[in-house]
């Protein structure tokens, strides 16, 4: 009932486009048209102001000191950490490993969990629409074990085939590792439904939360995953912070993947014991004021309220795709029916950075080039695309700026 009615509610635009500092500025003498935000989500003042208001009033190192500015900040991370568990449902904060982003978290899993068990033959299933942080890592860690990464495709669409991947699960199959959400072609996986298939057999899984934490509801319980990896500063929080959720009873068994302070009991020459969860897997000073920061986006995120944001970027994928599509020559790359909030495209005959460098003249901001999914862009013949994503801040009228000026553009390039 509380989700409906917060549906049904629309976003007071004005309002929260007043919360990003950012957005008010002009670029190349136009209004800023961010739609990159799948890149990196603009900060509203809540997330800046609670990143420097640690620095000026209570700045000091976490868990070691006794003074009053010491255990200021411990308690501010430490509440950072509690409001990620409530934002994923983790079960416990002991499952709340606090890391650079998305990139870290899974090469801590492929290091720490994957490279003591695995072996020669052994399989590590991935898709097709993978983004390169969760590709890289598992070829490394095939490189040093011997096991072989396997690769799910997807369609003409961009889904991803949920039979081939049935058919990829064998008894050397010893870990999945698949997006929540595509950052190059905005495909919402069915993770649930992957991670149910895994867990029958006894597979790990892993999920890149990296597209997903700014839209989606996440619920790591209820997708019943083993690892979730995600980064503060597509949510709207800083950079140099972000997430890797594992499930306590796997975590307690992997050792330590980097040695160093915070992360031990005890060190002698004889040896050393390690830390409880999770701070076993934070060697050194952690991102204090990143943490806070990812904490106030969290806040931020909680005030507006998932659905009316899903509602909200939903509205604009629709918008976006339907005026995209009458543009003569434009082809949208990635038309998967359950789709999150970016529009992938190619223009015939205009090179994506030609006109990505004359949208930023107009002020528009996207993305061009692979998106570090090179993968995908083979599937689909092409060697680039440009990509315009939405975050809770962007407008209809955005969408039309954007219209406007890839017809222009489109006309003066040809
Ligand atoms: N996974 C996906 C799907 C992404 O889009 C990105 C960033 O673009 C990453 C992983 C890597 O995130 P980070 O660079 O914050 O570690």
């Amino acid at each position: 009932m509380v989700a409906a009615r917060e549906t049904a509610l629309p976003l007071d635009l004005a309002r929260i486009r007043a919360d990003f500092p950012v957005l008010s500025r002009q670029v190349n003498g136009h209004p800023l048209v961010y739609l990159d935000s799948a890149a990196s989500a603009q900060q509203p003042a809540a997330v800046i102001d609670a990143v420097a208001g640690y620095a000026r009033a209570h700045h000091a190192n976490v868990h070691r000191g006794v003074h009053t500015l010491s255990q200021e900040a411990t308690a501010l991370y430490e509440g950072a950490r509690e409001r990620v568990r409530r934002f994923v449902n983790a079960a416990s904060v002991a499952e709340i490993v606090f890391v650079r982003g998305a990139t870290e978290a899974i090469n801590l899993v492929a290091q720490s969990f994957g490279r003591p068990q695995f072996a020669a033959g052994d399989e590590i299933v991935v898709t097709r629409l993978e983004h390169h942080s969760n590709i890289v890592p598992w070829q490394l860690l095939a490189a040093e074990t011997g096991a072989r990464v396997r690769v799910v495709p997807i369609n003409g669409r961009g889904v991803v085939d949920f039979e081939a991947y049935l058919g990829l699960l064998g008894p050397r199959t010893r870990l999945v590792a698949l997006a929540h959400v595509s950052n190059a072609l905005g495909t919402v996986l069915p993770v649930a439904a992957f991670v149910a298939a895994a867990r029958e057999r006894g597979i790990a899984t892993v999920i890149d939360g990296a597209q997903a934490a700014p839209h989606l509801p996440v619920d790591v319980q209820a997708i019943g995953c083993d690892f979730y990896a995600f980064s503060a500063h597509k949510m709207y929080g800083p950079t140099g912070i972000g997430v890797l959720y594992a499930r306590e009873a796997l975590l307690a068994a992997m050792p330590p993947w980097q040695g160093g302070g915070d992360m031990i009991l005890t060190v002698s020459f004889e040896g050393s014991t390690w830390n409880h969860l999770p701070h076993r897997f934070e060697a050194g000073t952690p991102n204090i004021g990143g943490a806070v920061g990812l904490g106030a986006a969290i806040d931020y995120l909680g005030g507006v309220g998932a659905a009316r944001i899903a509602a909200h970027e939903q509205d604009l994928l629709e918008y976006a795709t339907a005026r995209l599509a009458g543009i003569p020559g434009l082809t949208l790359v990635g038309t998967a029916p359950d789709k999150s909030s970016l529009v992938s495209f190619t223009v015939e005959g205009v090179h994506p950075h030609d006109l990505g460098t004359v949208l930023d003249s107009r002020g528009i901001a996207v993305r061009t080039g692979h998106h570090c999914a090179m993968p995908v862009m083979e599937h689909f013949g092409v060697p680039a695309t440009t990509r315009a994503s939405f975050g809770l801040y962007n407008t209809r009228a955005e969408v039309d700026a954007l219209h406007a000026a890839l017809g222009d553009a489109i006309r003066m390039l040809r």
